[in-house]
């Protein structure tokens, strides 16, 4: 569904950064349901694939409880490519290795992307937009509050996306379309702090109330 030239551009931004690797999203063109990630780690760019690492365990475990299947919604992220930092080790033998572990995307290298999402929420036209933790809820609808004080609320308005592409003077505006954009928790989180298993099952109550038209 991507342009190549539009891939290819994009790739090309994100170059200057500490990124590696390239994923381009996955699910069908009239997805109802979009769910919007932060960045890929190593496994997702080995693959090829949106979450299929541990954090994907979680993700599918959550579609499924929505009556889905991964191959029904649309899954992709702010950023495409692999953020990461070395980090060096150097033994008593004098033998050095150096390791990649993933970090948070930096606003640069989300804007370096950012054309691909709108490209992609344009053309799919979703009906719920679920964004995944902070990186996607910022992304998205550009709101200070975090997401641990705005997750399972239904926001009805207007998304960011960037204006100027590719230009020196790129920047987010509103869109003049308005979105219902649904924050969660990023699956991820689970990993760190099983309590918030109970919040996300509530929040996905809510959401399966508005995918049956009860919101
Ligand atoms: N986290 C994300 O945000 N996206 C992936 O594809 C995997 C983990």
């Amino acid at each position: 569904m991507l342009p190549d030239w539009l891939v290819e551009k994009c790739m090309a931004q994100i170059r200057p950064f500490q990124c590696e690797g390239f994923v381009l999203g996955s699910g069908p063109a009239n997805a109802r349901l979009m769910f919007v990630g932060e960045a890929p780690g190593a496994k997702e760019v080995e693959q090829g694939e949106p979450f299929v690492g541990q954090a994907g365990e979680h993700l599918n475990r959550f579609i499924e409880y929505l009556g889905y299947k991964k191959e029904d919604v649309f899954i992709t992220s702010a950023v495409r490519s692999r953020p990461y930092k070395e980090k060096v080790r150097v033994y008593k033998s004098g033998k050095k290795v150096v390791s990649k572990s993933n970090r948070t995307p930096t606003q640069k290298e989300v804007l370096a992307h950012a054309p691909l999402l709108d490209f992609q929420i344009e053309h799919i036209q979703p009906e719920i937009i679920v964004t995944l933790g902070n990186i996607a809820l910022r992304r998205v609808l550009g709101i200070r509050e975090t997401i641990t004080q705005v997750h399972g609320r239904l926001f009805e308005r207007p998304i960011l996306r960037l204006a100027n592409s590719f230009q020196p003077d790129a920047r987010y505006v509103p869109t003049e379309r308005v979105y219902r954009v649904f924050p969660m928790y990023h699956p991820a989180a689970v990993l760190y702090n099983n309590s918030l298993e109970q919040e996300i099952f509530q929040d996905l109550d809510r959401l399966k109330e508005l995918l049956n038209g009860q919101g």
